[in-house]
């Protein structure tokens, strides 16, 4: 077998997999083998450059930036739908079609997912750009971004037509969405509001990678083109299931109004089994040709109507306002509810996200209040009912005090929240501290979990996560529900933890907005805590993707007298606070004080491999010419607006044997 036909094959077989997973949600390989796969084709496309493929399964893993989205127009506007909330609604729509076409009307229902609208272009069968709806007339160029989603087809199968836009939503699933926000907590960042501008913004992130990791699904519910030999909407549906898009199986086709009704009363209720968040159900008229019959007002099809479904809503007592510190000591104000049911699941708590929410709505303790689900995962109080109000009820004085610790509450100028400034006093905030160094994507301790902390935090046998290393089986053994193996497990866990890298243990430490991606990214850099312990705001603006916002926080971290310690701790216990040596023997300081900018195809090392060797040696790496440029590093099919912006700027230009020569490769 040729080198070609091994490549394409693998290609072939790699498209089938991510299908049969992220379409069929049916996979047949491990995670294992796939990657196994993925690797074994990464490395051929290195190898042999020379069958470079814009849509080979290899790109889903991103790593293009996109500074600047093109607008482009759309070649079929998009339009919004007409909303309609009854079942008069409908059927006045229905006496309207019956005016203008003739026969028997058939209506295809499907329902409506809650996520950002997105056009997808395909030619002979392959994905040529993705779109954002913008305006309905123009948007964005997301094609980079769209790429990554897994269940975007970029090759199609079967009897698809030369050219044409399908439709659809990307979405964010409730279980992603959740995962997603549990990270954010862990690195101390505020939780994303709801799903659907959670999706909506992952389009416009500018690296490519960053989206790669976020689990989207691209939903489809329209093909639009010319001559595509389609008859009706529900045709349109299966074909493009069969061409390899994620279709919903959830869609009827109706013969009457009465049966639409059927499938909007069936779906109000059942859909909040799924895994996705919506809003309602669009209705279409199934027959093309009478769809073109129909046409369009100034602003909507004719022939589609959305129906929006009731925003879940009940009214309860709410019967005590308290307060939860979290691990910075954020307070969250929490209304305790008289239990209802609530869109499938009993509700007793809700969120009332801070003291001016609170002052703006007038809630007070002894309230009916409205307890809604929209797209969020908590449910939240939308209103009172001021006619139900009891005589003597007291407005609501916002907690002035920290109800674990009775410290005074601060308000930083310009935030919503306020803090517990008690860090060192605070239980929560100590266990909360420590919870996150052991958690699995930090110290990963085996054998304790977070109930043992507070425990252990309770009992005063630790108040930092330092005192960890200072445990004895001895301590441990007459706690609550502590047999001497498992005392044993966690101190030997305790003893492993030792060995996990520096990048790891300085997420571990819980510095404000230095998540995983942030911490990797300051070991890299830096290489040891001392040396980014000395480092200035000036500094670590300088480094790569460090903003003000985390180069603040870091320097305020280790300003304070009690972090300095608890790091001279971990450093005696052992803990690693340098980079490994394996780790460091890839990297040099070669490059150090240059930036490069990476543009075009590579033959020897694929763009990424380049771009870390240039990180792994000390150098910098830019998306866009600049001044501050030093080198071109130019492959095949570079851009023509790089080249003249490095030439008018007189920025070098490196080939890519020039580029491996200098760094002894
Ligand atoms: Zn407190």
């Amino acid at each position: 077998m040729s080198i070609e036909q091994q490549i394409n094959e693998l290609r072939e077989e790699l498209r089938q997999h991510n299908y049969n997973y992220y379409v069929l949600d049916a996979p047949t390989i491990s995670d294992y083998e796939f990657d196994v796969k993925l690797k074994e084709l990464q490395a051929l496309e290195a190898k042999y450059p020379e069958y470079y493929d814009a849509n080979s399964p290899t790109l889903r893993v991103g790593g293009q930036i996109t500074k600047n989205f093109e607008t482009i127009v759309h070649e079929h506007r998009m339009y919004s739908l007409d909303n309609s909330y009854s079942k008069e609604d409908l059927l006045d729509w229905e006496t309207r079609i019956k005016k203008l076409v003739d026969g028997e009307v058939q209506y295809t229902c499907e329902l409506k997912y809650d996520g950002a609208s997105i056009s997808l272009t395909y030619e002979n069968g392959e994905l040529i750009k993705a779109v954002t709806r913008g305006d309905g007339i123009q948007g964005d160029n997301v094609t980079n971004n769209i790429k990554t989603i897994k269940s975007v087809p970029l090759k199609l199968k079967g009897d698809y037509p030369p050219k044409f836009d399908i439709r659809g939503e990307i979405v964010l699933p409730h279980e992603g969405f959740i995962k997603m926000n549990e990270e954010r907590i862990a690195a101390g960042e505020e939780p994303y509001a709801n799903p659907r501008n959670t999706a909506s913004g992952s389009l416009k992130l500018q690296d490519s990678a960053e989206v790669a990791k976020r689990p989207l699904e691209c939903l489809l519910y329209n093909i639009t083109g010319n001559n595509l030999g389609i008859e009706t909407q529900f045709q349109s549906l299966e074909k493009a299931r069969a061409w390899g898009f994620k279709v919903p199986e959830v869609s009827k086709l109706t013969n009457s109004i009465e049966e639409v009704l059927e499938f909007v009363n069936h779906w109000d209720v059942e859909r909040h089994n799924l895994p996705y968040e919506t809003d309602g159900v669009v209705i279409k008229v199934n027959n093309l040709q009478q769809q073109e019959e129909l046409g369009f007002t100034s602003k909507a099809p004719r022939w589609a109507m959305a129906y929006k479904f009731k925003a879940e809503q009940v009214a309860t007592r709410l019967n005590e306002i308290t307060y939860q510190v979290g691990r910075t000591g954020a307070i969250t104000p929490v209304a305790n509810l008289v239990p209802v049911q609530l869109a499938g699941t009993v509700v007793k708590r809700a969120s009332l996200h801070n003291a001016d929410q609170i002052a703006k709505l007038d809630i007070r303790e002894g309230d009916e209040v409205y307890v809604e689900k929209g797209g969020e995962i908590i449910p939240k109080i939308v209103g009172v009912n001021f006619t139900n109000r009891p005589e003597d009820s007291i407005p609501t004085v916002y907690a002035s005090n920290c109800p674990e610790c009775g410290a005074p509450l601060e308000r930083k100028e310009g935030e919503a929240q306020h803090y517990c400034p008690n860090d060192n006093g605070c239980l929560p905030q100590i266990a909360g501290r420590i919870q996150h160094f052991i958690s699995r994507k930090a110290m990963d301790i085996e054998g304790l979990g977070g109930e043992t902390v507070t425990l252990l935090v309770k009992e005063g046998l630790i108040k930092s996560y330092a005192d960890l290393y200072m445990l004895t089986k001895e301590e441990v053994i007459p706690l609550e529900r502590m047999a001497e193996k498992s005392a044993e497990n966690l101190i030997n866990g305790i003893e492993k933890s030792k060995e996990i890298p520096f990048e790891r243990v300085l997420f571990a430490l819980g510095i404000r907005y230095v998540g995983e991606t942030v911490a990797k990214k300051l070991v890299r850099h830096y290489k040891t805590i001392d040396a980014l312990m000395a480092a200035t705001e000036e500094d670590l603006v300088n480094v790569d993707e460090i903003g003000i916002k985390i180069a603040e926080s870091v320097i305020e971290f280790f300003a304070v007298q009690e972090h300095q310690e608890l790091i001279s701790r971990l450093r005696v216990y052992g803990v690693q606070l340098e980079i490994g040596a394996e780790q460091l023997a890839n990297q040099t300081d070669t490059l150090q004080g240059l930036t490069f900018v990476v543009s075009g195809v590579f033959h020897r090392v694929s763009r990424n491999e380049l771009k870390k060797l240039i990180e792994d040696n000390g150098g910098k790496v830019s998306s866009s010419i600049s001044s501050k440029t030093s080198y071109l590093v130019a492959g095949d099919k570079m851009g023509p607006s790089k080249l003249e912006k490095a030439n008018k700027l007189g920025i070098e230009l490196l080939t890519e044997d020039a580029f491996l020569t200098k760094i002894g490769l």
